[in-house]
């Protein structure tokens, strides 16, 4: 990876010190007179920080904001990029479904737009191109005047049968998440997670216990759920995951068949159940009777984690690119300017302006995948709920444990 870094890289350096718009000249195939276009503009105001978010001045809009706004474009419908009470929104038409369905009273100023279509706002072209984090979620592209920047969300690169694989879009600036931005963490092929947790469940099922299977509710549980192998026994879902569930297959998503956990909870023996991570330990748990637990995360890979999590398997799985797929998806983009939000973002900028890379950190106040850090229980329903003071309920009166879909 470094190897392949550095060529380009070090063209950047060079420009570093002789020009202001130096990111843009290690752009391969970019003409001398688009330097020279570029260097007229004020680079660093196409999206700043600002109370409510990252704002696009130019455009008059904000991409992912954590505050009640007057226009949203958002990347995806987890609860720390998607926040309520937002006069419109902006989201992919595949992530439409589930956008609304957490917007609740505001789903109705959702608005899907189909990938690679170009919206102009203010003059400013807005397009969503494919992350691969969850279900419609999407990089926003914005370009000006020839200037690109992508704002990535959360993204990762490996395969994902439930929601469209990223892509590389080529820009001048990439906003990067950095939630695994460390060297020690290189995810295991998913189709080896899946054989692992196909093989836990069969143990189970044969031992005539049921296995409980912890992910977040939107996304990671989908994810999860495609990867099972039915032929085993049936599969049972919590509510929160149920719901989402119908909407990913509402999308087109092909999963293996499931059923809603409350009719089904009186077989549960050798059966696999999907449920967020909130009902751990939970009364509703207990119904099942004698079961496994497993959780499924990228910090996982950590024992301390799994540890603190006392479940009896951890399998390491997680909608975020590890520290290899990270570098390599910085370098696809082709971007001389790097800014680093919500992670490790430390140590991936001072990576970055090692191999010579404009690099910064943004302070925002995205979360990763919170699921397992150490305030395990942020991600359960009330701490959402408190919010606005609103929760939702779902069909069978569990709090939704979705709520905790937030940050997956
Ligand atoms: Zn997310």
């Amino acid at each position: 990876m470094a190897a392949s870094l550095a060529p380009r890289f070090r063209l950047s350096r060079v420009g570093s010190q002789t020009c202001r718009c130096f990111f843009v000249l290690g752009l391969a195939g970019e003409s001398a007179a688009n330097h020279i276009a570029l260097s007229r503009l004020q680079p660093s105001r196409m999206l700043r920080v600002t109370e409510s978010g990252l704002y696009c001045d130019l455009g008059d809009f904000f991409v992912d904001p954590w505050r009640p706004v007057h226009r949203a474009v958002v990347t995806h419908a987890h609860s720390d990029h998607l926040t309520w009470g937002c006069g419109n929104y902006l989201v992919t038409d595949r992530g439409l479904g589930v956008t609304r369905e957490r917007l609740g009273a505001w789903s109705d100023r959702a608005e899907g737009m189909p990938f690679g279509e170009v919206r102009q706002i203010n003059g400013v072209g807005v397009s969503f191109h494919p992350a691969g984090h969850i279900l419609g979620s999407a990089q926003v592209r914005l370009e000006h005047r020839g200037e690109v920047w992508v704002a990535s969300g959360d993204y990762k690169t490996d395969p994902d049968p439930t929601c469209d694989a990223w892509e590389p879009v080529r820009c001048h600036t990439f906003i990067t998440e950095s939630t695994f931005g460390l060297p020690i963490y290189r995810w295991p092929a998913p189709r080896a997670v899946f054989d692992g947790i196909n093989a836990w469940w069969r143990e189970n099922a044969a031992a005539g216990r049921a296995s409980m299977l912890l992910g977040y509710g939107l996304g990671k549980a989908q994810r999860l759920i495609a990867g099972l192998d039915p032929s085993i026994g049936p599969i049972l879902l919590h509510g929160a995951v149920d719901r989402m569930t119908a909407l990913y297959r509402q999308a087109g998503v092909a999963l293996p068949p499931t059923e809603y956990s409350r009719a089904a909870r009186g077989a549960a023996t050798g059966a696999m159940v999907v449920a967020p991570p909130s009902v751990d330990g939970s009364a509703w748990a207990r119904k099942f009777g004698a079961h496994s637990t497993a959780f499924a995360s990228g910090w996982m890979l950590v024992r301390g984690a799994r540890r603190r999590r006392n479940v009896d398997r951890g399998f390491t799985l997680s909608d975020h690119v590890d520290w290899p797929q990270l570098l390599q998806a910085i370098d696809a983009t082709g971007a001389q300017r790097v800014l680093v939000t919500h992670g490790f973002t430390g140590p991936v900028v001072r990576w970055l302006r090692e191999q010579g890379l404009s690099a910064d950190a943004l302070a925002t106040r995205y979360e990763g995948e919170r699921d397992d850090a150490p305030d395990a229980t942020a991600d359960a329903a009330p701490a959402v709920a408190s919010r606005d003071g609103e929760g939702v309920v779902d069909g069978d009166g569990d709090r939704d444990g979705d709520a905790e879909a937030g940050a997956a």
